[in-house]
């Protein structure tokens, strides 16, 4: 829990009525509400006990922390969230997803795993969305079995990687090979944590903790902590989904509302524990996405399975109070000349990647417009005024289609049809063309329109 302005004038001098300005301040409390902002350093006031400000930082700390794995541009901040629902304000660090390998798996399928994981880089709403790390687990009992996945692995990819291993002569020998990338060593527990911790320390990572039940983390957190490890994410070793769901909001409720900073840290999600059915293992797995895993290790690169969970980990990792938006400019599809049509939009994602997939797909050369309705999409820009004539003959006129195409056919949103009436002033010249009313109709449409128009399709 922050710490709050008023909570923290009280720890000022003389119970925050000194008031003495040294800090550049008129009063004690325009200090604190400052501080507690983190608009100003607690070291600007000089009467403060040096255990004071120790406690006042400490307080001040996000009740979750951040942990950082990999490196470079393979690095990816986890935690440091701020609420529990995202509605709230925002959820602001997607979790890692990790795709699992055993070293019992054969090596044709460690290699068709290395070239799933190569080929999963996807773009939608131009986001690049991909899986972040391996998930390595020792399972074979045979450690150079092990040590030779581990390395292979790591030289086919530049992710890091989640070690998973209950020998900790494995672990850490595959942290070794994995040690220029700031891979995540799990599971340390109760029973291993004594001999671990001299290996920790000499080649400092993150440690995914285990323990049965959140309650029983808090010790092993507490340790870590007090040997100055704080890259720590939790496993409460759940035994069903329906209790993996439980802990993880008990952890994330008792760190954001309860101010228990012992589990103050994100968590890890095993999905492929629950289930042997591929399906059932990714609805799991987008439930941890939800519902508040920083790591979620999925057995699957397929494709399938994967694309999806991506996708829900995008949407919930986008910020409600923002509308997500494509950049405005002109695209183009299937290599348009000057007889193709221009479909025109707004610059709401949703809206855009609807219409763009359709485009392209029909194989019919166009342009799509694509205006500055600052995230809005057509219905709601057209109330707000930045989806109109004018604005959509400003676009023609700055993007030069005016004299680039020959045809001039505009294809206006259904959902436009009643501001059809303004191009014929704003834009004489083009004929104005009203859409299909519902988007899975536009390739279909735009295919008739072309046989009917002459135009050369392409493919
Ligand atoms: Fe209060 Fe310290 Fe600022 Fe003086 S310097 S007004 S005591 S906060």
């Amino acid at each position: 829990m922050a710490l709050k302005g008023t909570e923290l004038k009280d720890k000022l001098p003389e119970g925050g009525k000194k008031n003495c300005r040294e800090c550049g301040l008129p009063t004690c409390f325009a200090f604190a509400m400052k501080v507690a902002k983190g608009d100003a350093d607690i070291d600007l006031c000089p009467h403060l006990l040096p255990e004071i400000k120790a406690e006042v930082r400490e307080a001040l700390e996000p009740p979750m922390a951040m942990v950082v794995l990999g490196t470079d541009d393979q690095a990816l901040e986890i935690g440091q969230e701020e609420v529990m629902y995202r509605h709230e304000k925002s959820f602001f660090r997607e979790p890692a997803i990790a795709i699992l390998v055993s070293d019992k798996d054969s090596d044709a399928e460690i290699e068709t795993k290395i070239q799933q994981v190569q080929g999963a880089v996807y773009e939608r709403a131009q986001v690049i969305l991909k899986p972040n790390l391996w998930a390595l687990r020792f399972d074979s009992g045979d450690r150079d079995r092990f040590a030779k996945v581990v390395q292979k692995v790591h030289d086919s990819s530049p992710l890091s990687a989640v070690i998973i291993s209950e020998d900790l002569q494995a672990l850490f020998m595959a942290r070794d090979i994995y040690g220029d990338r700031c891979p995540l060593l799990y599971p340390i527990t109760a029973e291993n944590l004594d001999a671990a911790l001299p290996r920790i320390r000499e080649c400092p990572t993150s440690v995914g903790v285990r323990a049965e039940g959140p309650e029983n983390l808090i010790p092993l957190t507490e340790k870590l902590k007090g040997q100055g490890i704080n890259q720590i994410i939790l496993d409460p070793s759940s035994k069903s989904f329906l209790q993996a769901m439980q802990d993880q909001t008990i952890i994330r409720r008792c760190a954001l509302t309860k101010g228990m900073r012992s589990l103050g840290f994100p968590t890890l999600a095993l999905p492929y524990k629950y289930t042997k059915d591929r399906f059932e293992e990714i609805l799991y797995a987008g439930a941890f996405v939800a519902k508040y895993a920083g790591v979620v290790v999925i057995s699957s690169a397929a494709k399938d399975l994967l694309y999806p969970l991506l996708i829900e980990r995008m949407d919930i990792y986008s910020d409600p109070r923002k509308l997500r938006r494509v950049e405005a400019k002109l695209y183009e599809f299937n290599e348009p000349g000057d007889d193709a049509p221009v479909l025109v939009t707004s610059n709401f994602a949703l809206t855009y990647f609807s219409v763009s997939n359709e485009a392209q797909a029909s194989h019919v050369p166009s342009y799509l417009a694509v205006l500055d309705t600052a995230g809005f999409g057509v219905e709601p820009a057209m109330a707000c005024g930045k989806f109109d004539g004018q604005a959509i003959a400003q676009f023609f006129e700055k993007a030069g289609l005016n004299q680039k195409i020959r045809t001039k056919r505009l294809i206006l949103p259904w959902i436009a049809h009643r501001i059809k009436h303004e191009l014929a002033d704003d834009l004489p010249d083009w004929e104005v063309i009203i859409g299909p009313k519902l988007i899975n109709q536009l390739a279909t449409f735009l295919v008739e329109s072309a046989s009917e128009w002459g135009l050369k399709v392409n493919g």
